[in-house]
């Protein structure tokens, strides 16, 4: 549309950035954002309808244009490696590696590896910095629904470590999370830690119908995106033969998976305003957003 481009997402973490699905333009989109495009690390797809990755191999080529040659991420549903070697025969060079993660069925630690966020080996000790996590929804195709939580160190309790009698100059490194021996007894940072704290959590859901799985699967986000296909509660009948939502449904999944915020996405072309429809979120759930070009929010920990 002259004034809406397809949904999208880019998470930027310690300058690193991580995306969500890439329809036709996404990279118009890019740049009118500024995200730059050398630091996409690592790319998310929901599924293959074009409104979600036509823009693919375009992108892709402009990140190999951006100097790019660490190897890049990408994950989807079942059929993401023939979808990926039908474009790439139209990109027969790319600068970089593409480590392919098609329907993985269980949550995916990542942490940053010389500069590059990438998927954490299983034999590293290393703490996740954000973990992935995918649903499978229900929609005309195979599509994953995504959840990124980057989680939260429980707070360093110096009255514990005064308790213990260890020394001040050591508890830099229980902080940092190594065990240390002093006069012959070895003190874990676990030892030394509050209760459990909070992490950032931010889902995605677009396209399906409001299967249960979903509340279960965005709880307690502090963000939730979702798509919100059809604005008036009385295309119900749409929704169900599409397998989309309409404001009312989302606004439900949200006020059931106590969530902070809802932000809707993915509106119909017939759609004009989608604030007209506001209402039909709002009376479920009142921290409604209605999406828009080049919205941003900056997400931190409590
Ligand atoms: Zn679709
Ligand atoms: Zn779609």
């Amino acid at each position: 549309m002259p004034d809406r481009f397809l949904s999208s997402m880019i998470i930027s973490y310690k300058g690193r950035n991580i995306l969500v699905d890439c329809g036709e333009g996404t990279q118009v989109a890019m740049r009118k954002a500024h995200t730059g495009f050398k630091a996409t690390d690592i790319i998310c797809i929901t599924h293959f309808h074009g409104d979600h990755i036509f823009g693919l191999p375009g992108l892709l080529l402009t990140i190999g244009n951006s100097g790019r040659i660490e190897p890049i991420t990408i994950i989807g549903p079942i059929g993401l490696r023939d979808i990926l070697d039908a474009f790439l025969t139209s990109i027969p060079y790319l600068p970089y590696d593409i480590n392919l993660i098609e329907d993985p069925k269980v949550g995916l630690g990542f942490k940053i590896f010389g500069n590059v966020l990438q998927v954490r080996d299983k034999n590293s000790y290393a703490e996740d910095e954000i973990i992935i996590s995918t649903l499978d929804l229900e929609h005309s195709s195979p599509c994953l629904g995504y959840s990124f939580y980057i989680p939260r160190r429980p707070k360093f309790l110096p009255e514990k470590a005064i308790e213990y009698g260890i020394p001040k100059e050591k508890w830099s490194i229980l902080q940092s999370g190594k065990a240390i021996v002093y006069k012959g007894n070895t003190y874990r940072p676990s030892q030394m830690l509050g209760k459990k704290r909070r992490g950032i959590k931010l889902s995605y859901i677009t396209d399906t119908r409001p299967i249960d799985e979903i509340v279960g699967f965005i709880e307690e986000s502090n963000f939730f995106v979702c798509e919100g296909t059809y604005g008036d509660s009385g295309d119900i009948e749409k929704a169900i033969e599409n397998k989309h939502m309409t404001f009312r449904e989302a606004a439900e999944l949200a006020f059931k998976g106590k969530v902070d915020r809802l932000l809707l996405t993915h509106f119909s072309p017939a759609m004009e305003d989608p604030n007209t429809y506001i209402k039909h979120a709002k009376t479920i759930f009142e921290n409604t957003i209605i999406g828009y070009d080049g919205y941003t929010e900056v997400l931190s920990y409590e």
